[in-house]
């Protein structure tokens, strides 16, 4: 009994260490990948890596911040059209997809129906500098995750268009996004949130 005992502890200490050296080994190919898309000491880190924010909109969050999305204005040496393929009206770039877009527009303003004010940017140049206080509030830091997952959504859809000819109503996408941060941040619900991150618990809950 003693010495199955004594297998077991082994085993576990074994897959504890490996655990502990497969996070180290992932750590370490995302300080590469991150130097290697030359996203290294930026100082927006603690708005694009927040928990609150789901992974995936966080790595398409850094590649629109860092203007490294595939888009037609990259790729338009071999595209026969450069245009946007949400609404065929103006050349595709970073800042007609994220910021200058009427149906890009439609969709923030759908979104503020719902999450309050998002202070969209006017320019893609004040996308890429926009950062999160030092110290966020609980209020700023669901901001940020909706912010986020606006942006994950504008990508998405263009794709959507692009590969599947669907392009989805503002209206849908905006209930989507509602959804998913809402699971999200209640995931990290925190039963001892006082006054003012209590009544934003509240309020994400009744979302
Ligand atoms: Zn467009």
């Amino acid at each position: 009994m003693c010495t199955t005992q004594a297998k077991v502890s082994e085993m576990m200490a074994t897959c504890q260490a490996e655990c502990e050296e497969s996070t180290f080994q992932l750590r370490a190919w995302l300080r590469f990948y991150i130097e290697l898309i030359g996203a290294a000491n930026i100082d927006y880190a603690a708005t694009v890596w927040h928990n609150f924010i789901i992974p995936k909109h966080r790595f398409i969050f850094l590649k629109i911040i860092n203007e490294q999305l595939l888009n037609r204005d990259h790729l338009s040496r071999i595209l026969t059209s450069d245009l946007c393929v949400v609404c065929e009206n103006a050349l595709e770039s970073h800042n007609h997809l994220f910021v200058d877009s009427i149906y890009t527009r439609k969709f923030v303003d759908s979104v503020e129906n719902w999450a309050g004010c998002l202070s969209w940017p006017k320019c893609f140049r004040e996308l890429q500098e926009r950062k999160c206080p030092a110290k966020p509030d609980l209020d700023e830091l669901v901001l940020n995750a909706i912010y986020s997952a606006t942006l994950y959504k504008l990508w998405r859809n263009r794709n959507n268009c692009l590969f599947n000819v669907i392009c989805h109503s503002a209206s849908f996408l905006s209930k989507e996004i509602k959804c998913m941060v809402k699971a999200r941040v209640v995931g990290f619900h925190c039963i001892n949130a006082k006054g003012k991150d209590s009544y934003i618990w509240r309020v994400v809950n009744s979302w």
